[in-house]
């Protein structure tokens, strides 16, 4: 098998297909060269070369591929009519990483390889540009000192060792920009970035343009393992034994004057998804350059140069002069770009970001990739695409990230609120959405408060972590295409970029605005959307399910043939689901109506009665307050289902277990402490979890179940009266033995029983139970014959299968998840292979004596994407998850059933 493809020259080894092997960025240069797309020519060397070189070592694999390499080389060399190595006409190149997922900015790149004292003057030469030939050179020693040679900040409020010696000279000549240094100030750069080598690695840079190019091999295969690199792919849950593919390619330049420029480009908006071409460009700047920013970069389109002047309150006369586009200054140029933006997105079928560079007049584009996009981008351009014609329903359904709907899901900023907000300064909105939180200026201080924005001048690589921790991001300079923007807008964070107005001070921990000074700590808010940075604390408000977002959820329902139902407990929360599409309630848990301060008091007096008479009284003041909470759920949810657990927990979780406050019990109570003291010790449990709970409550204190049913059912009557249909599913939780279940649903029938007696009048109801302790599933087909439905309850069914309990769990857990003996968290993610045999199990054997039985699933897993797969696959009718989590589970139920 080869292990070095060919591209360029419209014509390629491999194609757009093959990036496991190629990577991402090798695949779709192969790719862009086969269509006669202008690439500059290169070759790629495969992920699978990597793999060997973390089993053999450098010489092995150099050895491997160097006869391969040195031919691809040569190819080039023919293509460009030019020489690696040579003095008169020389060939430099890029080396750069690329593995089979984009990963931005994770890994290293060198751009400007092969040049060395000699070359650089045949350059200079060559193209009678010895500005461009020095440029070019620094930034190859400063990009090789950094990637090859470990030339890096030796500690976090440290810079750059290389910008350092810039810094300085530009201070001495008294410039601002990158681009105002003259021809010998750059080769006093070359100079002293060498001997800043040479002082810190006891080395001399490397000369010998092979000896370079090797050296940057073996640095981007190391980068597979670097820091930032294992962090990033472990937060995806990408494998180490992928690797990363290498690419070299003939260098083009953007830096060889005001006729040469670069930029990177989209092919519809990522923060929104609007399909309108956008992206920034530098004039004489190097690839690098855009995302670092280093210089705020200027928009391509006019549309997009007119906006942000809006944004910026700039007048078109100022805009025109100081921050034309690229469609403006370039037309001819903007003109291809455009139409090769067009045709990418039409042949990948997908938002495309692409990274291009003029060299004096003429266009190379040098990556494509499908873009990173913002939840709602997401959506946006799936549904624009469909109605487009471009991809088909299912294509649109499957394009959709169930996680990433999550961030759709989120409050937003009440606009009332935002009204009488103070906006302090103004950025690009980089990211859309809300954040509020304290002030940090170090990403890895991030998780120093609960809620923090991270406020840095620009971001880097090394910031990831730290920017997953934060609520949001702010940063001083750089562009929408800056490492922050992309960075944010694939985490689906909200983030800020370029507020040139903040002046920010790591030293002092300061930012300051206007003469106003803000420190670490202080609270502020980023309105992603608009730009605006806000003082303070801004309150929110509920999401809305509207526009594309409700088409989606209306195209998954086509697909889907799972029901989804929703976890709630209170009113509020049954209107919420029911507004995200919630189809009934799967689980109410009744204890925590109970935990209300009023109520906590009756079920006290409740578990600390001694006599049935004295417990009867006591939930005889809890029944109004049971049967209202009820009333009010029935009402939210109307002519839907509704399951209602009856009560579950241990009665020790409702006692007071301070002093204090058994104290006043006592008091409340005529009893003394003393007697509280022992009842509350008398209920302490050794394992509250396989303790006196759940049915196990209701079997031996039998009054409990007599008044949560009596409130269930009369509030369905209540209703009733006033023309409002309730369909109460009664659920007995923890059952294990058939013989639990029917002891309770003889209490639960009577007191139904008794009830319509009473008032003449009856409805409807069913009575069922949780599926959670592992005898019920193995019992589930006696089980089956009395119950009307099950739940499987897969919290406590992972406890006890595991035999971990959930409360200590996280001791071990997490260690063992490091250790790779556990994949995943099984109380997140189902555990299919264990736990989902259960699950099957008892469904079938359900089943087997009551065919139509209906079995639905309740708990954390619910709303939790592979799971929910998992329970379509083993033929459940329903799933239920928290509110927030019901669009999540009807997109994935139609994802499964396509
Ligand atoms: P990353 O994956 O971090 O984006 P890239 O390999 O894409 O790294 O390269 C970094 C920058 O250098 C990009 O802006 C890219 O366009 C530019 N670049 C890479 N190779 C070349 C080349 N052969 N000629 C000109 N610019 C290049
Ligand atoms: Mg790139
Ligand atoms: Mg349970």
């Amino acid at each position: 098998k080869a292990r070095v493809y060919n591209f360029g020259n419209k014509t390629a080894d491999g194609n757009s297909q093959m990036k496991n092997l190629l990577g991402g960025k090798g695949a779709n240069l192969a790719e862009m060269s086969a269509l006669g797309i202008p690439v500059p020519p290169g070759f790629t060397i495969t992920t699978e070369v990597c793999t060997a070189y973390n089993e053999l070592g450098k010489e092995a694999v150099i050895d491997m591929i160097k006869s391969d390499v040195e031919a691809s080389i040569r190819t080039i060399e023919k293509t460009m009519g030019a020489e690696f190595g040579s003095k008169e006409n020389p060939l430099l190149v890029s080396v750069r990483s690329g593995a089979r997922v984009s990963m931005p900015g994770m890994m290293d790149t060198v751009l400007n390889l092969g040049l060395n004292d000699e070359v650089v003057l045949g350059l200079a030469e060559r193209t009678g540009n010895p500005k461009f030939a020095w440029d070019s050179y620094r930034r190859f020693i400063q990009m090789y000192g950094g990637v090859v040679l470990g030339m890096k900040p030796e500690s976090k409020d440290d810079i750059d060792p290389f910008e350092e010696i810039m810094e300085h000279l530009k201070e001495k000549r008294g410039i601002t920009l990158d681009t105002e240094f003259s021809i010998q100030d750059l080769k006093d750069l070359v100079y002293d970035f060498k001997d800043a080598v040479k002082k810190r690695t006891g080395h001399d840079f490397p000369t010998n343009p092979w000896d370079q190019l090797w050296g940057a091999v073996i640095a981007v295969f190391n980068s597979w393992n670097g820091d930032r690199a294992v962090y990033y792919r472990t937060m995806h849950g990408y494998p180490a034994d992928w690797g990363t593919a290498v690419n070299v390619q003939a260098m083009v330049y953007g830096n060889m004057g005001d006729n040469s420029a670069t930029g990177v480009c989209f092919t519809r908006d990522a923060g929104t998804g609007e399909n309108v071409f956008n992206g920034e460009y530098l004039i004489n700047a190097q690839g690098e350059d855009v995302v670092a920013g280093v210089r705020t970069p200027q928009q391509i389109t006019k549309l997009g140069s007119e906006r942000w002047a809006e944004l910026a309150k700039v007048d078109e006369e100022e805009r025109a002069q100081t921050y034309p586009s690229l469609e403006e200054v370039m037309p001819e140029l903007y003109k291809e770009l455009d139409g090769i933006q067009k045709k990418l997105e039409t042949h990948y079928r997908d938002m495309q970001d692409m990274e291009f560079t003029i060299q004096d007049g003429k266009l190379w584009i040098l990556q494509t990739r499908n873009g990173k996009r913002t939840g709602a981008a997401m959506v946006k351009i799936a549904i624009d695409q469909l109605h487009e014609g471009l991809i088909s329903d299912k294509e649109a359904l499957l394009r959709i990230e169930p996680n990433k709907l999550d961030e759709l899901l989120h409050p937003v900023f009440d606009p009332k609120a935002l009204k009488q907000a103070h906006v302090i300064a103004q950025g690009l909105p980089a990211s859309p959405g809300a954040a509020t939180g304290k002030i940090v200026f170090f990403a890895d201080e991030a998780d120093k408060f609960k809620n923090s924005i991270l406020v840095r001048i620009e971001t880097s690589p090394e910031d990831l972590e730290g920017m997953h921790v934060a609520k949001g991001i702010l940063t001083a300079r750089g562009g929408m295409t800056s490492h922050a923007a992309v960075v944010a807008r694939g985490m689906g964070k909200c983030c800020i970029s370029g507020a040139g107005a903040l002046k920010i001070n790591y030293k002092a921990r300061t930012l300051s605005v206007d003469g106003h000074e803000y420190h670490e700590g202080d609270w502020i808010s980023l309105n992603g959307s608009t730009g605006n940075i806000i003082e303070g604390k801004v309150a929110t408000k509920e999401p809305e399910l509207s526009g594309e977002f409700a088409k989606l959820m209306k195209l998954s329902d086509k697909f889907r043939d799972m029901q989804v139902r929703t976890n709630a407990d209170t009113p509020n929360d049954a209107a919420i689901a029911r507004s995200f599409g919630a189809e009934g309630i799967g689980l109410t848990r009744t204890e925590h109506m109970f935990f209300e301060v009023d109520r906590i008091k009756a079920m006290r007096e409740m578990i600390l009665a001694d006599t049935v008479k004295g417990r009867k009284e006591a939930l005889n003041e809890l029944l109004p307050m049971q049967r209202s909470d009820f009333e009010g759920i029935f009402e939210a949810m109307e002519g839907l289902p509704v399951t209602i657990r009856l009560l579950d927990p241990p009665l020790h979780e409702f006692v007071p277990h301070t002093l204090v406050a058994q104290k006043e019990l006592a008091d409340d109570m005529h009893i003394s402490v003393e007697a509280v003291k022992n009842k509350v010790s008398e209920l302490s449990e050794f394992n509250p979890m396989l303790g006196h709970r759940g049915c196990r409550l209701g079997n031996t204190y039998p009054e409990i179940t007599e008044m949560q049913t009596r409130a269930i059912i009369e509030a369905a009557l209540n209703l009733k009266a006033k023309g409002v249909i309730s369909k109460p599913e009664i659920m007995v939780p923890l059952v294990g033995t058939v013989a639990e279940f029917e002891a309770q649903e003889k209490v639960i029938r009577a007191t139904a029983e008794k009830v319509f007696e009473e008032r003449q009048d009856n409805i409807e109801f069913t009575v069922g139970t949780m599926i959670e302790v592992p005898r019920a599933t193995l019992m589930a087909d006696l089980i089956a014959e009395k119950a009307d439905f099950f739940s499987f309850g897969t919290n406590d069914l992972t406890q006890m299968t595991f035999g971990y309990s959930r409360d200590d769990a996280g001791k071990f857990l997490p260690i063992y998840i490091e250790k790779g003996i556990l994949k995943a968290d099984p109380f997140e993610v189902l555990d299919q292979e264990g736990v989902g045999q259960l699950v099957k199990l008892g469904t079938e054997r359900g089943r087997s004596s009551k065919p139509k039985l209906k079995v639905g699933v309740c708990g954390e897993h619910g709303g939790e994407p592979s799971s929910v797969e998992f329970f379509y696959n083993s033929g459940l009718d329903y799933v239920s998850c928290s509110p927030y989590r019901v669009p999540i589970a009807r997109l994935v139920a139609a994802q499964a059933a396509i």
